[in-house]
């Protein structure tokens, strides 16, 4: 089905623009857009509801922000950056989108997105699916005890928790915890391999933060200080982030 045409009556003020021209170093280059299309070729999220980051891109320059604001593409981009590493200008089309968001009240963002972020504001542990500390520090145990007894060549793994002073922390995914917990075991065998000093925290042990996708700033702001927090109190060098 063909799609509707949009109808420019003059050149707008872009609001959009105007916001990341604010945040980006020298007000951004978002005007050097050669509309080659390399962004559009890569992004998953092209031909979803219609568009596409060159189109959007060129919406926001003729400020047509209205009509931006009718289309929830913004909330399909994976904000994966993929356009703004392909892009010969390295024009910040995910700055774009991610301020898109934001012009959306918080109450009609989508509810998943929401619901996520608001659920990992509620514990320490910043997880998305409501797992608690002791939640997660009883899995892993209890996998890793699975593990040892049952898997020839394993029976000295660990996965250790809270341990003061290694050099990495690392975070895990709610799902694997939550849904998958033998999906969490093939990273300790790696780490194991190569003799790696690592511990999990129970505190901030969730990689994911939604409240990032969500354009959340203040949220998004609270959850990676918990996170960091968490890293800062074991007295652990380096914070790895499987997101
Ligand atoms: S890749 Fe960059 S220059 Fe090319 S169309 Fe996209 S934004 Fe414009
Ligand atoms: S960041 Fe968004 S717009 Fe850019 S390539 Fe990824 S999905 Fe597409």
């Amino acid at each position: 089905m063909a799609e509707e045409a949009i109808k420019i009556s003059g050149k707008k003020q872009s609001t959009f623009m105007d916001k990341v021209r604010e945040v980006l170093p020298e007000g951004g280059n978002l005007n050097l857009c050669l509309t080659c299309g390399a962004c559009s070729s890569g992004c998953p999220a092209t031909g979803l509801s219609g568009m596409d980051p060159r189109k959007f891109l060129r919406m926001a320059a003729l400020g047509l922000d209205e009509e931006i604001l009718k289309s929830d593409w913004a909330w399909q981009c994976t904000m994966c950056w993929r356009c703004m590493y392909v892009c010969p200008m390295k024009i910040d089309i995910p700055q774009l989108i991610y301020h898109t968001r934001k012009s959306w009240p918080r109450e009609n963002r989508p509810k998943g997105i929401r619901g996520s972020c608001d659920m990992a504001l509620k514990h320490d542990s910043c997880s998305a699916m409501g797992a608690s500390e002791e939640d997660f520090k009883f899995v892993v145990e209890d996998v890793l005890e699975e593990v040892r007894n049952t898997q020839v060549g394993w029976e000295d793994l660990q996965a250790p928790i809270n341990k003061q002073g290694a050099m990495f922390y690392v975070n895990q995914n709610s799902r694997e915890p939550v849904t998958e917990p033998d999906e969490m075991v093939p990273l300790w065998k790696i780490l194991h391999k190569v003799g790696a000093d690592w511990t999990y925290g129970t505190k901030g042990w969730a990689a994911e933060n939604y409240c990032m996708f969500l354009a959340d700033d203040a949220a998004w702001k609270h959850i990676v200080e918990v996170k960091a927090k968490a890293v800062d109190d074991l007295g652990c060098k380096y914070w790895v982030n499987t997101e």
